[in-house]
């Protein structure tokens, strides 16, 4: 199975991505956690992604394109979930050449939908373990005791600054992208508040029936 996650910043999309690693033994391709981790590694392309990462902005396309390909071409173009991947329509048309290329075209676009409020509320309380890339959120999904305090951090983007433009440049230059897969018919609307697991079995219910239909 080779799906796509979609939605705005704070969706949903890391832990969702997380569940179905865990339960459907997908590989977990994020653009995100492969960009913090240069960053962490101090890596030349990492240095270059920061200043666009912390003010908010999108990386630009060369880079991700290239983390996304070895990604993919690792995972064998198959039993992956993309996360953040794609952003903009270039991003889009981009993958979707790339994998009909490679006779492996993605099954479905979940779309991860919450309103506004819901968004501005999980990105604020969000915490991610820095070695790990697992996502927290201080009310609903507190990090265990037995992680040192030291690997929770707030990301630089998840600060109030950073987060207005975000939305912005989500608006702008991602939203778009959904449209793009629903002329495919490759997208899956699926209703992102409530909790983890809710929206999990949600997810995993919408991509049973993709599977059912001949
Ligand atoms: P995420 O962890 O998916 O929220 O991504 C964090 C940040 O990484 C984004 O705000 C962008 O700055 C950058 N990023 C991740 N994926 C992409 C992408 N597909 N295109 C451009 N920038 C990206």
């Amino acid at each position: 199975m080779r799906i796509a996650l979609f939605g705005a910043p704070g969706a949903g999309k890391g832990s969702q991505a997380a569940l179905l690693t865990k339960n459907e033994s997908l590989r977990h391709i994020s653009t995100g956690i492969i960009l913090r981790n240069a960053i962490r590694n101090g890596s030349e392309v990492g240095e270059q992604a920061r200043k666009y990462m912390d003010a908010g902005s999108l990386v630009p396309g060369a880079i991700v394109r290239k983390m996304a390909e070895k990604a993919i071409r690792k995972a064998t173009f198959n039993q992956y979930v993309l996360d953040g991947y794609p952003r903009t329509i270039e991003q889009a048309q981009w993958l979707t050449e790339f994998l009909e290329e490679n006779a492996a075209p993605l099954d479905a676009v979940v779309s991860l939908k919450i309103p506004d409020d819901v968004i501005v509320n999980r990105i604020s309380k969000r915490r991610v373990n820095i070695k790990t890339g697992e996502n927290f959120h201080l009310d609903f999904k507190p990090p265990s005791p037995d992680i040192d305090p030291n690997d929770i951090i707030q990301r630089d983007d998840d600060r109030p600054e950073a987060i207005l433009k975000r939305l912005l440049v989500y608006n702008d230059l991602t939203q778009p992208v959904e449209d793009y897969f629903r002329q495919r018919d490759l997208l899956l609307e699926i209703n992102g508040v409530g909790s983890f697991e809710d929206v999990h079995e949600r997810v995993i219910l919408s991509l049973k029936e993709l599977q059912s239909v001949p």
